[in-house]
């Protein structure tokens, strides 16, 4: 089945026109010229397409191509829709790899992660660095290794958490041509995460126009030369490897073969697959990363129909990289990662800002909390406010969340509803734990659930839900501020 995906930007083009819709590139130039109406070309390897530079289709291509899965269109694991008894995200089922102490996929609570910004040589305050991360709830942390001496910092960080606070799960970055990089510090850390695209990485010759299948097959056999032994010492301290294809980073050959496309990024992910997989290496967590929303959407919404449609349950990562910073960097981010955890599809993630990596672990949370996937902060549902609101809502709000915000620490936090009228009431109730409603001027009622509770003056109102909140055994007493003197 082909078709074609509506994604502006860098198009799998030949000069500036559309690549045909039943063949692959011959050339997919990075800056190619692009239109605004120019389209990424989702090749249909379903439909016989093979690369017309010759290069075998992997044997793993099947005959499932991009875009049936083998199921008719379906999006993997999921009916696009929730658990009728929970209401819960079905999630696509993957098997269970362990990083350290935390295990990702299985059904298990989807891990959330971030990345270090300090040199890894900096020993003292990477380690500072690690620490802070985890104790505000980042389950695994990566830092980058360019270099043997890095590998060996990484190995001095990790005794340094273990002496003076306690193992934190590590995943080392290795980069070009990183194989004996990567071999040492796979006896530090838990997980090694590769870049198929630059693993194996010969730069790409100026001016080429095509890729002979001879040259195709010879850097994946040295794809499978140099990934071998490094599966096989993962494989052996029963340690993780991510497989993580980045599309501004993709493999010179792989752009020639399969375009500069979403498609493009799956097939590099899945030759690697197939190696660790006939090393019987299996502790493998993929990403598709991409700075673009639809690209990484599509790319990862593809990964998992192929993943599915060849029987390999590994777990994904998600991200949107490079997103940038402030509220244009979380909004790239939520709909990135929101729209695929919403459709089953993600078993762990990272948010990846401009900005200190402390900040991106509310956004994770606060990402997997709005899809109902964790939950870790007191929510607050509230309404826009409209002409019927019988109170200041945003005052009003601001003193309930003032109130309750300590509440995360309960074990599971509640939910309060704060709602200018009832119109909307009954139903809103009962989707929250405690409801905070303007019921007729100056007076608010407070409800647990959807049972009315008492009916209060305004000014006591925010007492009154804590009276509640104590009376059921739901409240912790704030922590005490203390004063600094001038
Ligand atoms: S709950 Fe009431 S006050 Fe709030 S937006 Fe709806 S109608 Fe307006």
């Amino acid at each position: 089945m082909a078709f074609v995906t509506p994604v502006v930007g860098r198009a799998a083009a030949v000069g500036g026109r559309p690549a045909p819709a039943n063949r692959l590139c011959t050339r997919a130039p990075r800056g190619g010229v692009a239109t605004a109406s120019t389209r990424f070309v989702m090749v249909a390897a379903a439909e016989g397409g093979a690369p017309t530079n010759g290069a075998p289709l992997p044997a793993s291509s099947g005959t499932a191509g991009i875009g049936d899965g083998g199921d008719g269109g379906a999006l993997p694991g999921s009916s696009l829709d929730l658990d009728t008894t929970t209401g819960a995200v079905i999630r696509r089922k993957t098997r269970a790899v362990r990083v350290g102490n935390i295990t990702i996929g299985d059904g298990n609570p989807v891990v959330v992660q971030s990345m270090i910004n300090e040199d890894t040589l900096d020993v003292e305050n990477a380690t500072a660095s690690i620490r802070a991360l985890h104790e505000i709830g980042c389950e695994i942390v990566r830092v980058t290794c360019v270099s043997m001496a890095h590998a060996h910092a990484v190995g001095f960080i990790k005794e340094k958490l273990r002496a003076e606070y306690q193992d934190v799960p590590l995943v080392a970055d290795v980069h070009h041509n990183g194989m004996r990089i990567a071999m040492e510090v796979a006896k530090h850390v838990d997980k090694v995460r590769i870049n198929p695209g630059l693993y194996v990485f010969e730069k790409p010759k100026e001016g080429r126009t095509e890729y002979s299948t001879e040259e195709f097959n010879r850097l994946k056999d040295k794809l499978k030369t140099t990934l071998t032994p490094l599966v096989m010492t993962l494989k052996e301290q029963d340690k993780a490897m991510r497989i993580g294809v980045n599309h501004g980073s993709l493999a010179e050959r792989m752009m020639f073969s399969y375009g500069d496309t979403p498609r493009g990024m799956v097939e590099s992910a899945i030759e690697c697959i197939e190696i660790c997989r006939e090393l019987d290496f299996h502790n493998l967590v993929i990403s598709m990363k991409a700075s673009k929303v639809p690209v990484m959407i599509a790319a990862y919404r593809q990964l998992a129909l192929r993943m599915d449609a060849l029987g390999y349950d590994y777990p994904i990562h998600l991200g949107v990289t490079e997103a940038g910073d402030g509220e244009y960097g979380r909004v790239k981010s939520s709909i990135g990662i929101g729209t695929l955890l919403g459709e089953g599809i993600g078993d762990t993630l990272r948010v990846s800002l401009t900005e200190s990596p402390m900040k991106e672990i509310p956004v994770c949370y606060g990402i997997l909390q709005a899809l109902n996937l964790r939950r870790t902060m007191t929510e607050w549902v509230a309404c826009p406010s409209c002409g019927r609101t019988l109170f200041d809502l945003e005052d009003v709000l601001a003193d309930v969340r003032t109130a309750t915000k300590h509440l995360d620490k309960l074990d599971p936090p509640i939910s309060i509803s704060v709602l200018g009228c009832i119109v909307n009431g009954p139903g809103e109730m009962a989707d929250a734990d405690y409801g905070y409603v303007g019921s007729k001027a100056g007076y608010i009622t407070l409800y647990r659930r959807k049972e009315v509770m008492r009916t209060v003056p305004q000014e006591q109102g925010v007492q009154a839900l804590v009276d509640l909140l104590k009376a059921d055994g739901v409240w912790l007493e704030p922590p005490v501020e203390v004063e600094v003197a001038a």
